[in-house]
């Protein structure tokens, strides 16, 4: 499979979801989306997880990245990927999920039951929990020992805690950042028109969620990533 190197960090170019779900066929893997804040991220931690896994383009910022460099991708949002994997192999593969509030999640392993009847969730738990319970999940990822380890608690802390947990229990991991409260209804779609016309996601994210000043952060690393991109300093 065909990559390239974005600012040091190794990203591949998938030009389908299908494409991307027979790569994996279940490694052993963490699956990276990436999109511009995790292009110009300097931290060297998360570069060497990015550079050792598989990271795909999320965002329309790595795919204009990629192609620039004379690569062809398609954008795949983790966001619905993750349904897709499960629609895959729900039927012979075993599941684990971590991530946001405990009621999303909740409510997020209640709608899978319902949608893929018959998955198999050997547990889950919420993203809320200090250093002292790592270890303890950890036990119980190696006593459950799912094949597919679904993680959502945002970035970066997702991926230390995948690259964590792959060493003592290696399955395919997933990051899904917001994902279960998208799949849950609690935060709100992009509308496909502005996708189609805006493609900018992040500034609609923003808006819709005017007060969190993360939001409006990651909306001046697009400026930055933007710049980069024209001048050739990618
Ligand atoms: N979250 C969590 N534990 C934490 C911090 C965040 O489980 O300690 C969850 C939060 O509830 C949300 C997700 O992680 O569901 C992060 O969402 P966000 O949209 O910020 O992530 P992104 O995909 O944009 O990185």
């Amino acid at each position: 499979m065909e990559h390239r190197y974005i600012n040091s960090k190794k990203i591949f170019g998938f030009k389908s979801r299908s494409e991307l779900l027979a790569h994996i066929s279940l490694q052993k893997k963490i699956l990276i989306a990436v999109g511009v804040e995790k292009i110009l991220n300097r931290d060297i931690k998360l570069t060497k997880i990015i550079n050792e896994n598989i990271a795909y383009c999320d965002g329309v910022g790595a795919v204009m990245a990629l192609k620039k460099k004379g690569l062809y991708s398609v954008k795949i949002p983790g966001a619905k990927f993750w349904l897709d994997l499960i629609n895959d192999h729900y039927k012979t593969k075993t599941f684990y999920l971590i991530g946001s509030k405990e009621i999303v999640i909740k409510d997020t392993v209640n709608k899978l039951k319902k949608e893929f009847d018959g998955i198999n969730i050997v547990n889950f738990r919420d993203g809320y929990f200090g250093d002292d319970e790592i270890s303890l999940i950890e036990k119980d990822l190696i006593l459950k020992k799912p094949d597919i380890v679904f993680v959502a608690l945002g970035s970066p802390k997702q991926e230390y805690l995948m690259d964590h947990f792959i060493k003592k229990h290696p399955a395919l991991y997933m990051g899904l950042g917001g994902s279960f409260d998208l799949y849950t209804g609690v935060a709100k779609e992009v509308p496909t028109i502005w996708k189609k016309i805006f493609k900018w996601e992040g500034i609609y994210r923003a808006f819709n969620d005017f007060r969190n000043m993360k939001r409006w952060k990651r909306q001046l690393i697009a400026f930055k990533f933007i710049y980069k991109y024209y001048f050739n300093k990618l």
